[in-house]
């Protein structure tokens, strides 16, 4: 008989007990936990009968306990069924991993002592090893209370009766396995189908976890999504785990050592924490797994065809624990699961997003935006709320495409869309409606209310110099219409709209103009101006001031422009920027226009007649003037009137004058050509300008809008507008004239990009025509 002194070292003993790789085998077989049971009795009946012993018993040892699964002819065994191991002969079975036969303990080095001996009175002792999976988890022994010579035979027979045991477990092992292999089985077919009936992504994840669960009932799963871009896990499913857990996990930003799901996210492999007690990545979150009684945690990425992250799938328990590999390789299986649902999921949600979305800002399309404007309608007409639609154009947009290309114009559509988006509230709607048009659509908001965002969304846009477009910053026409729920549908809502963008438009851009019938914005200073607009010109408060036009060849003085002055006695100096669109909408800009005319072409004749210099005569005119019949009648008057020769008569008109197709403005257009004066097109580039209107309209030059001057030469896109705009216009035959010049800087960029005509402050500032005399026969060095 062997005798090894060594497995009775306390030490020794403690570790054979504790190793992890018998306790795993131990932990699957269950045994622990499980009640007495007649074929482990019968066992151990047959092994007393065949060994002629008294006593038998079949006991379990975890790391501390033993278990008695069977006892045979021991009175009084209850109190220690479930004892600690140290009171047990039968550890030093395992601690040994081999038979151990004691012929009389009592004067046995190692065990005379032992309370068994001591107590119990167990005098010989044969045990042997159950052997399962190559662990042992336990042992069968027979006992007796007198001395005895255990033979070899004695021990061989014994060893088999184990070995018959340790089958029985073995066999269980592998039909539990089996079992669980076929409920998982079944439960990914049901997964499989979830996943080809399209279910809600909630309840497939659910059933991917419940599929493990039902494979290790100990186990409680719960699957996070990631959010790629703000790195971010957000809760999947979690059946079984408590609400109030997953909500502090809500939104967690995922990293390096973040507990054991962020870390997997982050890293893309597994990590395991079989004890979230001892894991530092679990420090943070130790207090909170603690109060909901979780002690490890095994995360599994779930990735993606490309190997991408697409979340986490974790598994908590009670008990520190290592997952098995046959736990790794289900759980890989169903993470793989979740994988494709998660994907299949997002390919949903995408082509539904592609087609309510405009890919190149990812705002709302023309779709979404009367889906959702029929549903703010619909809830405003229930609370009885109005709404307000703003149509929002970009002014000059097409300019900017024509001039520095579409991918300019596209970085500027997209910078601009980011910062409309950015001033209306998260609940409302900024939808693109077409190539430059934008719609805002924004509840529970009055006119007023109206007002403030529209005023926003100009200061945005404006200020969207970020990009590709550099220094161009963009400007916005927005009109807006607030209509109370259920008066009108979403068609009509965005109709008023646009008629008052269009209006804002008409007035010049980067204004906003509310839709008819509603409270204007600052109707009291406009009401105001109006008033006193009326009678202005007979009670002679208009004054003309006249700017001189030099050219860039020799700086030679080519003309001047006629600019309107109004002193009202108590309002004072009113700009024409501000009265002059009033006297439009109200149609007093007739008869001022008029004045003008008349008034200017006298001023310049006299001023001819004076210095002998001929000067030519730039004068404003609005778009309503030009739909007047009589106008062109004026025109003609006016010169013949003052002697003026037509062709040096230059009638500024906007853009705007120029966009519609309206047959009067047409026919005064082609009535002063006849006359023979000179067509510019003023502010080019300000409004609808694309280059091709260059082409199509009857216009002897462009007026280059001062904004475009105001950045050169720094800014470059400003100065790649103005050269395309120049060499455009030459290639037509057509001048160009250049505003708005300050610096002697501008003044040389300008020149250098070949434009004809220069304007602005640096060469003379506008000035009462009575001075011009003394101003032309000045040195040029002392001038401006
Ligand atoms: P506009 O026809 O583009 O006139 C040029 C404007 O630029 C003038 O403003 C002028 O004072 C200003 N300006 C000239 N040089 C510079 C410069 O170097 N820097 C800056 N910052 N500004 C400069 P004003 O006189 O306030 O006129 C504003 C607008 O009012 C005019 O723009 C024109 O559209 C309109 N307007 C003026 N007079 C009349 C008129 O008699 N009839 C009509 N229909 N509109 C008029
Ligand atoms: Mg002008
Ligand atoms: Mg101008």
């Amino acid at each position: 008989m062997s005798f090894d002194p060594e497995r009775f070292h306390p030490e020794r003993v403690a570790a054979a007990l504790a190793d992890p790789a018998r306790l795993a085998v131990l932990d699957r077989t269950g045994l622990m936990s499980s009640e007495p049971e007649q074929a482990f009795d019968r066992w151990a009946a047959l092994a007393a009968r065949a060994l002629r012993a008294p006593i038998a018993l079949i006991t379990l040892f975890d790391d501390r306990r033993q278990y008695l699964k069977s006892v045979i002819g021991l009175e009084g065994a209850e109190p220690i069924r479930t004892a600690p191991a140290q009171l047990s002969i039968c550890q030093y079975v395992i601690s040994g991993a081999s038979p151990l036969a004691v012929d009389d303990a009592r004067d046995h080095p190692q065990l005379a002592d032992h309370v068994g001996v001591v107590e119990h009175g167990i005098v010989a002792y044969a045990g042997t090893p159950i052997t399962v999976h190559g662990q042992p988890v336990g042992s069968l022994c027979v006992t007796q209370q007198e001395p005895r010579g255990w033979t070899a035979a004695d021990l061989a027979l014994l060893g088999d009766f184990s070995d018959a045991i340790a089958g029985e477990i073995a066999l269980r092992l592998a039909a539990g396995a089996l079992g669980r292999a076929n409920a998982l089985v079944a439960a990914h077919n049901r997964i499989h189908e979830l996943i080809s009936a399209d279910a809600p992504l909630r309840e497939i994840l659910d059933e991917v976890v419940l599929s493990i669960e039902g494979y290790d009932p100990r186990l409680r799963g719960s699957v996070l999504l990631l959010d790629a871009v703000l790195r971010t896990v957000h809760h999947g499913a979690a059946p079984t785990l408590p609400p109030e857990y997953l909500a502090k996990l809500e939104g967690l930003v995922i990293g390096p050592e973040v507990g054991s799901c962020g870390s997997a996210a982050f890293h893309g492999v597994e990590v395991v924490s079989a004890d979230l007690e001892t894991d530092p990545r679990w420090a943070p979150f130790r207090e909170l797994a603690r109060e909901h009684g979780l002690r490890h945690c095994w995360s599994f990425p779930i990735l993606g065809a490309g190997g991408d992250v697409l979340g986490t799938f974790g598994l908590y328990g009670s008990a520190p624990r290592e997952p098995t590999e046959e736990h790794r390789r289900f759980i890989r299986d169903a993470a793989h699961l979740a994988g494709i649902a998660i994907q299949r999921q997002r390919a949903t949600d995408e082509l539904v997003h592609r087609a309510t979305h405009d890919p190149l800002t990812g705002l709302p399309n023309r779709t979404l935006l009367f889906d959702r404007l029929t549903h703010a309608l619909a809830r405003g007409r229930r609370s009885g709320t109005s709404l307000a639609v703003l149509f929002i154009d970009l002014d000059r947009l097409k300019l900017v495409n024509d001039t520095l290309g579409h991918e300019v114009g596209d970085a500027v559509l997209r910078e601009v869309a980011e910062r409309i988006s950015g001033c209306v509230r998260p609940g409302d709607t900024v939808a693109r409606f077409g190539g430059d048009e934008f719609i805002a659509v924004c509840e529970g908001i009055d006119p007023d209310g109206a007002t403030v965002i529209a005023d926003r969304i100009i200061e945005a846009v404006m200020a969207a110099k970020r990009g590709a477009a550099g220094g161009m910053s963009p400007t916005a026409s927005v009109g807006i219409a607030v209509v109370p729920g259920g008066e009108v549908d979403a068609h009509e809502a965005i109709r008023r709209a646009d008629e008052a963008m269009y209006a804002a438009k008409e007035e010049g851009g980067n204004r906003h103009r509310h839709g008819p019938g509603q409270a204007a914005e600052g109707a009291g200073r406009r009401l105001e101006v109006e008033a006193a607009l009326r009678g202005a010109l007979d009670r002679g408060e208009f004054h003309l001031v006249a700017q001189p036009v030099a050219r860039f060849l020799d700086g030679s003085t080519h003309g001047v422009e006629a600019l309107l002055r109004w002193t009202h006695p108590e309002l004072g100096e009113v700009g024409p920027d501000e009265f002059v669109p009033i006297a439009e909408e109200t149609g007093l800009i007739d008869a001022i226009g008029a004045w003008v005319l008349r008034e200017s072409c006298a001023a310049i004749a006299d001023v001819h007649r004076a210095t002998g210099t001929a000067l030519a005569l730039g004068v404003n005119v609005s778009p309503r003037q030009l739909r007047h019949p009589a106008f062109a009648a004026g025109v003609q008057a006016s010169l013949s009137d003052s002697g003026l020769r037509p062709e040096r008569l230059v009638v500024e008109i906007t853009e705007t004058a120029l966009l519609g197709s309206d047959p009067a403005t047409a026919h005064t257009l082609a009535e002063l050509r006849a006359l023979g004066v000179q067509l510019v097109l003023d502010d080019f580039g300000t409004g609808f300008s694309s280059l091709s209107m260059l082409k199509e309209r009857p216009i002897d030059g462009i007026k280059i809008d001062r904004s475009f001057v105001a950045g050169l030469p720094a800014d470059t896109s400003s100065g790649a507008i103005v050269a395309a705009v120049v060499g455009m216009a030459h290639a037509l035959g057509r001048t160009v004239t250049a505003e708005g010049i300050e610096t002697s800087e501008q003044l040389a960029f300008l020149r250098a990009l070949g434009c004809d005509l220069a304007q602005g402050y640096l060469l003379g500032r506008p000035m009462p025509f009575a001075e011009l005399e003394a101003w032309l026969t000045t040195p040029a060095v002392g001038k401006s």
